[in-house]
């Protein structure tokens, strides 16, 4: 990449947590079953060169209640703590459409959905024949998805796409059946949010699956992926794992907001 190309800054934003949790809900073959394992909810800001992109958009209260999750703050609310105003946001990357990541599109009426073919399909066609496969999706969130299609609101990707300079998609599946991480330029070189592709860092760097899953070799292969665009362990950034609210530093202002574009400080 040029020396003149975009640089972005991240921020990652804590909305929500589960604290009591076991390794069983997180590995599919964990090493301790029992062992408490709490998980952080994010929804993540891209912004610079006179852009501001919301990755995900989260759950809100009755979600959270009815999932027995904590809800410490609505997304939107993170979103504006760090002067973002969800209306006036013009670009949605939803990396898939499972219930913490695809809520509340309706708190977004500028912006356009970014979404993989793959992704609509898994969730609109045979595979919500299965519970086990539809349990992480609220129906509600699906229904607005489409609705937004119909309003022409939807920009669908098949694969790898451009999102703006510097800023790329890309089709991993695994988890679900369209995920996609997204890619950014940074000071600190190829950054790359992936989401549910790692929940933890131990998913990745210890080759351990997470146990809801789709297609055990692509989240193989997605893991794969991730390291092959990244420059370095330390530039992909897990999509709920509790350790990056330590590792990276925190944004001035900001209530559990993180800048991943810059190096990490601790852990
Ligand atoms: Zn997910
Ligand atoms: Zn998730």
């Amino acid at each position: 990449m040029p020396k003149d190309s975009p640089q972005y800054e991240i921020l990652a934003l804590r909305y929500a947590t589960m604290q009591k949790r076991s390794a069983a809900e997180n590995f599919l073959f964990p090493d301790d079953h029992a062992a408490n394992m709490p998980m952080d909810y994010f929804v993540w800001v891209i912004r610079g060169c006179g852009r501001v992109i919301v990755v995900d958009t989260g759950f809100t209260e009755p979600v959270a209640v009815a999932r027995g999750r904590t809800l410490l703050r609505h997304p939107v609310a993170a979103l504006e703590s760090v002067g973002v105003t969800a209306a006036d946001v013009s670009d949605v990357i939803l990396t898939h459409l499972h219930y913490d990541h695809a809520g509340c599109l309706d708190a977004f009426p500028s912006a356009k959905f970014h979404l993989q073919d793959q992704e609509m399909h898994f969730a609109t066609g045979r595979c919500m024949c299965h519970a086990v496969l539809r349990a992480p999706l609220e129906l509600e969130d699906v229904l607005d998805a489409v609705r937004h299609v119909y309003a022409g609101r939807v920009v669908f990707h098949d694969g790898t796409a451009a999102i703006a300079p510097g800023i790329s998609v890309h089709l991993v599946g695994g988890h679900s059946g369209g995920l996609q991480i997204v890619r950014i330029h940074t000071a600190r070189g190829w950054v790359v949010l992936a989401s549910d592709a790692t929940h933890y860092w131990e998913n990745i760097q210890r080759r351990k699956p997470f146990p809801i899953v789709v297609d055990v070799m692509q989240m193989a292969e997605g893991w794969r992926i991730c390291e092959e665009l990244a420059d370095g362990p330390d530039h992909i950034i897990p999509g709920h794992d509790p350790l990056v609210l330590t590792r990276f530093p925190a944004e001035p202002g900001g209530i559990d907001a993180v800048r991943v574009d810059l190096r990490p400080v601790g852990g």
